[in-house]
């Protein structure tokens, strides 16, 4: 445990600046990679992910493969450089593995892997800066490239954190907020509420759970309308069409 003492609140505000309820700025972009069959680029705050998807390919080695659906390999890697204070060393560690799986494990929830048997789909996401909430920065961006790859999924997903800083419960934590607050509560969810991914770090009460689970909720509306614009800007409006966005959980 850091025991640094750090102030998380001022006057009623967080040190950002930003309200209890307020998202940190997210921009997505489809299509940054020419070789990749989709690909996405994710400004979430300071938070820079890209992701490509390949796939469905042959399935390699071939034992791997399974009869009746795609089998989705998901690698989550932070480059060295991606924060000040920590250069860890390129390739896998506990961390990449465990985030690779949990991210695999909620877009299992969503990809059609049923369409595509005997294939493997590849969804590679590289955090190049990094500022709390890069796992669920991973999974939009992961998400997004999917969309861009044409990969048929059940219903639109996006991730979100609340927490807990100074007492208060707040969405999106940043890095002084995940390091000193008290409550780290990462979520995956689909349009229709289905919820994919839930972790957290720390403590909160059931009150505090349920008012946590509220705003990632209520917030991950301005995010599925994020996400239907890097899709629209990318192709058009009939595209947007056919995929559902609004948010059906809060209406
Ligand atoms: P998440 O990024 O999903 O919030 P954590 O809560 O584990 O994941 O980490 C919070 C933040 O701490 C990260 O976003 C990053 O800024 C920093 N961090 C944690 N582990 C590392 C690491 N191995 N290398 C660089 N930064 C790290």
């Amino acid at each position: 445990m850091d025991e640094k003492k750090v102030e998380l609140l001022k006057d009623g505000k967080r040190i950002s600046g930003r309200a209890f309820d307020e998202l940190r700025e997210v921009k997505i972009k489809l299509g940054v990679l020419d070789e990749a069959d989709g690909s996405s680029y994710i400004e979430w705050g300071n938070n820079k992910v890209i992701v490509g998807v390949y796939g469905p390919k042959e399935v390699i080695p071939r034992h791997m493969e399974n009869p009746s659906k795609a089998i989705l390999k998901c690698n989550y890697s932070m480059v060295t450089f991606c924060s000040k204070e920590e250069h860890g060393k390129m390739g896998p560690n506990r961390r990449s593995v465990e985030l690779s799986k949990v991210i695999r494990e909620a877009l299992e929830g969503i990809v059609e892997t049923n369409l595509f048997p005997r294939t493997q789909i590849e969804i590679y996401m590289v955090v190049l800066e990094a500022d709390a909430g890069t796992r669920i920065a991973s999974f939009l961006g992961a998400v997004a490239a999917l969309l861009d790859a044409g990969i048929p999924i059940k219903d639109i997903a996006v991730g979100i954190a609340a927490g807990k800083v100074g007492g208060k419960v707040v969405v999106d934590l940043d890095k002084d907020e995940d390091n000193f607050g008290e409550a780290d509560f990462p979520v995956a969810l689909t349009r229709t509420g289905d919820i994919l991914l839930l972790q957290m770090d720390g403590k909160l009460t059931k009150e505090e759970v349920e008012e946590a689970l509220g705003l990632i909720f209520e917030k991950s509306e301005v995010l599925l309308s994020k996400l239907r614009e890097a899709v629209e800007e990318k192709y058009s409006k009939e595209v947007v069409k056919e995929l559902k966005f609004s948010n059906k959980i809060i209406k």
